[in-house]
């Protein structure tokens, strides 16, 4: 029994190579279920573990996929049955584990969630760890009191993966949304999902001179980090939080804490991988009732497994717009 991977090898000299390759059934690592694979998509993460590995491959060769959404085939643990429908996020899959670049993954039964109502595997993918992380982020600002009315929300990197999610959720819910990009051609895309106003990246690009500016935003999503965070982190309005998702923009937060001390701002930290169980599920839960579907589509960009090295090449290089979906059959 053998089954088509991208596999990621590596020579001699270190250099690393990904190809679509047939992998036997006995090849899998272990675990105690088994998924037949529908469909994976494409996170920046997934571009350093196609390419290079940034640090995050431990072992090859290896099988890329930070997460997947498929139909179980076989399980020793009582929670899932084969025909289940489930989708995976998170938990080093596609980094230390192999992931859902395959049209088979074997995986730990705690690191699945059942796919919930009204979603497809497609669907779940078009999601994936992107805009699952997005949706963690508008409930983090949530439960530090954001509503809708309290002004515009920022979102950094908004044509991108998370960005997208995080602008169409925040629209559906009733909020203003304000998207910086550093793509003018994204515009129309960006105001389709549900953004009021568009703020060009250099905007806020330049390092923070003025530890305060003129209160703007009622809540940010970023995406970016770096130079970007530290100026918005000034611009936010008394008592309101910004949830740290990403770093596009770089790790550095050249900041000072005086929007902490004089304005109450929050910095929330987002972590998609280890979130609990009952948090997955109330985020699942949620995508599939207030992310419009239409959006959804919207973002979409179809791919096979041979596209991704050139995927993963070019999410690096920020040049992916929205969610690409992989059909790995
Ligand atoms: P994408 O590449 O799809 O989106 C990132 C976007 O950021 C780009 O599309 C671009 O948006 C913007 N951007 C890229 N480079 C720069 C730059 N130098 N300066 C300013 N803006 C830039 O990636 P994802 O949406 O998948 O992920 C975004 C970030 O979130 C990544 O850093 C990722 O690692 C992180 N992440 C974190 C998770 C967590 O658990 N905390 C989970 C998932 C992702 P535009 O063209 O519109 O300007």
């Amino acid at each position: 029994m053998s089954f088509n991977a991208l596999l990621v090898t590596k020579n001699d000299e270190g250099k690393t190579h990904a190809a679509v390759t047939q992998i036997a059934e006995d090849q899998l690592p272990e675990g105690d279920v088994t998924v037949a694979v529908e469909y994976s998509t494409v996170n920046y993460k997934d571009g350093l573990c196609i390419g290079p590995g940034g640090g995050l491959v431990r072992n090859y060769p290896h099988v890329p996929g930070i997460d997947f959404a498929g139909t179980v085939e076989a399980s020793d643990d009582t929670r899932y049955k084969p025909g289940d429908k489930v989708v995976l996020t998170g938990w080093r899959v596609g980094e230390v584990h192999w992931g859902g670049y395959a049209q088979k993954a074997r995986v730990k039964a705690d690191w699945l969630v059942p796919l919930p109502d009204g979603l497809s595997t497609r669907q779940a993918m078009a999601v994936g760890t992107a805009g699952f992380t997005a949706m963690l982020a508008v409930m983090a600002l949530e439960e530090h009191r954001l509503r809708p009315g309290d002004g515009p929300v920022l979102v950094t990197g908004a044509a991108g993966g998370v960005g997208s999610v995080a602008v169409a959720l925040l629209a559906a819910l009733g909020h203003e949304v304000a998207a910086v990009t550093g793509r003018p051609e994204t515009e129309s895309y960006l105001r389709d999902l549900g953004a009021s106003q568009i703020v060009p990246r250099e905007m806020l690009n330049e390092t923070v001179k003025r530890p305060l500016e003129s209160e703007l935003w009622a809540g940010c999503i970023d995406a970016v980090g770096g130079a970007m965070l530290a100026r918005v982190l000034g611009q936010m309005k008394y008592r309101t939080s910004v949830a740290a998702v990403g770093l596009a923009g770089g790790a550095a937060l050249p900041a000072t804490v005086i929007p902490f001390l004089l304005r109450g701002v929050n910095l929330l930290g987002i972590d998609s991988v280890l979130q609990p169980y009952d948090n997955r599920l109330r985020a699942w839960e949620r995508i599939a009732r207030d992310l419009p579907m239409d959006k959804l589509e919207a973002m979409i960009q179809p791919a096979t497994l041979a596209d991704l090295p050139q995927l993963g090449a070019d999410i690096l290089k920020g040049q992916v717009k929205g969610r690409v979906v992989v059909d790995v059959n």
